[in-house]
């Protein structure tokens, strides 16, 4: 969405092509990032976006073995927003739809489901799409697969996926919160157990990991299972595991982390978890992704702008620009799987948190490498192309 919504602002005719009629399905994590908002501020939407029910975190905590501990402090970061905000994703996306609508070069069909690629003279030249109507074939400069991690346009580009694995799956779900629950604690940690708990107002939006490919076992267990499970690992909620009284309440998400080795053929371009799922280990996806977009519009607008046809140049700069974040990003969140999730998914004991959470809690210097690594990330995109339509973006300050 927001590849589609800068290039429609710097003037491109852009088609945004969605399978599903409307973004409300529980997506993966609300989190928005330091670095994703300076984006919108660069852009001159942040107060607008901030002006939307959300949450706020600056620091960030677990509890681990019952004893908590500090890993995170945003407060330091040279950037507007020193917080992570929380959003649920159809929100988000519905605003940057809302933006996109703003400029006549802006076209998002709902409903419209990526199908298969046209080529012509060994390029890529449109795509084939089905939607209520119909086929319908769209021809293009350029076709973009940000299609997620389970992509038909990379599988369909015959792209090589080098996969780097997961020890985990997330089972998603809601959990009514009440207002004496502790809010500092994103993050609860017991023997083989992890639970992430994202404040969501009047809910708890609950993501409680499990060994991969372990949810059929679980469920054969009982919902009973995976409430008990719940109240030992996070015992301020034990009161209201019960409301989780059937297993349509919960979503199981299987993890990936892998990477494509080459993003792009002529006329095609893979971003974001298309190009590289993550884990959701930092909660980063999602501003990578945005990142992701915001250097392939950097790069293609104003050639788009002139009718020209983006080159193989043009897409191996985007890729060579993106892989080294990705990749830096991606050895975290496997560094952090195979040292931290994986011995916990095989139940190695935790009887106190480990030194690396101890040194982070007593030393708040350290606090802040999580802070930049996570709320910023490695090479930072920031927004080049012109608003075709209108003034230059303000630069109204926002002081927080
Ligand atoms: C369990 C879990 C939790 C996560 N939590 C977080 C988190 O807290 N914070 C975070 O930043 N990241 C998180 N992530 C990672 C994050 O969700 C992804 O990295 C991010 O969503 C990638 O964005 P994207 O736009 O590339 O793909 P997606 O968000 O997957 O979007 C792809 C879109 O393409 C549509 N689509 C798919 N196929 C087609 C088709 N053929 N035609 C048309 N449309 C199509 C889909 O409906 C979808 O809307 C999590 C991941 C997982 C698995």
């Amino acid at each position: 969405m927001m590849l589609g919504v800068l290039l429609a602002r710097a003037g491109v005719d852009a088609i945004v092509l969605e399978k599903y009629p409307d973004f409300y399905r529980d997506f993966r994590g609300d989190t928005v990032h330091p670095s994703t908002l300076e984006l919108l501020y660069e852009l001159g939407w942040l107060d607008d976006f901030l002006a939307l029910p959300h949450n706020e975190f600056q620091t960030a905590s677990a509890m681990i073995a019952g004893e908590p501990v500090r890993v995170a402090d945003l407060r330091y970061l040279r950037t507007h927003c020193k917080f992570v905000a929380l959003m649920p994703q159809w929100d988000f996306l519905n605003f940057l739809a809302e933006r996109g609508r703003r400029y006549p070069t802006f076209h998002l069909m709902m409903s419209t489901q990526g199908a298969g690629l046209i080529e012509a003279q060994d390029r890529v030249s449109g795509a084939r799409a089905t939607n209520t109507v119909g086929e319908i074939e769209i021809a293009a400069k350029l076709v973009v697969g940000a299609d997620g991690r389970h992509s038909t346009i990379r599988a369909l580009a015959g792209f090589e996926v080098d996969d780097l694995g997961a020890p985990m799956d997330v089972l998603w779900m809601r959990i009514p919160k009440h207002p004496d629950d502790p809010t500092r604690q994103l993050g609860w940690v017991r023997t083989g157990h992890m639970v992430i708990l994202l404040d969501r107002g009047d809910y708890w939006q609950c993501a409680y990991l499990i060994p991969k490919g372990s949810f059929a076992q679980l469920r054969a267990k009982g919902i009973d299972a995976l409430q008990q499970e719940l109240a030992q690992t996070v015992p301020p909620l034990r009161d209201r595991v019960s409301e989780l009284d059937d297993w349509s309440k919960v979503a199981m998400l299987d993890v990936r982390v892998d990477r494509l080795e080459r993003w792009h053929r002529p006329g095609l371009l893979c971003i974001g978890d298309a190009a590289h799922a993550m884990s959701p280990i930092g909660g980063i996806g999602i501003n990578l992704a945005i990142q992701d977009a915001v250097a392939t519009a950097n790069v293609l607008a104003a050639p788009l702008r002139a009718g020209a046809v983006p080159t193989e140049a043009d897409l191996q700069r985007i890729q060579d620009r993106r892989m080294f974040p990705t990749k830096v990003t991606q050895a975290f969140q496997t560094f952090v799987q195979d040292r931290a999730i994986d011995p916990l998914m095989q139940g190695a004991p935790v009887t106190s948190p480990p030194l690396l959470a101890r040194l982070f809690d007593e030393f708040p210097l350290l606090r802040r490498l999580p802070a930049r690594l996570i709320g910023i990330g490695v090479r930072p995109e920031h927004v080049h192309t012109p608003d075709a339509f209108g003034p230059a973006p303000s630069r109204a300050s926002i002081s927080r």
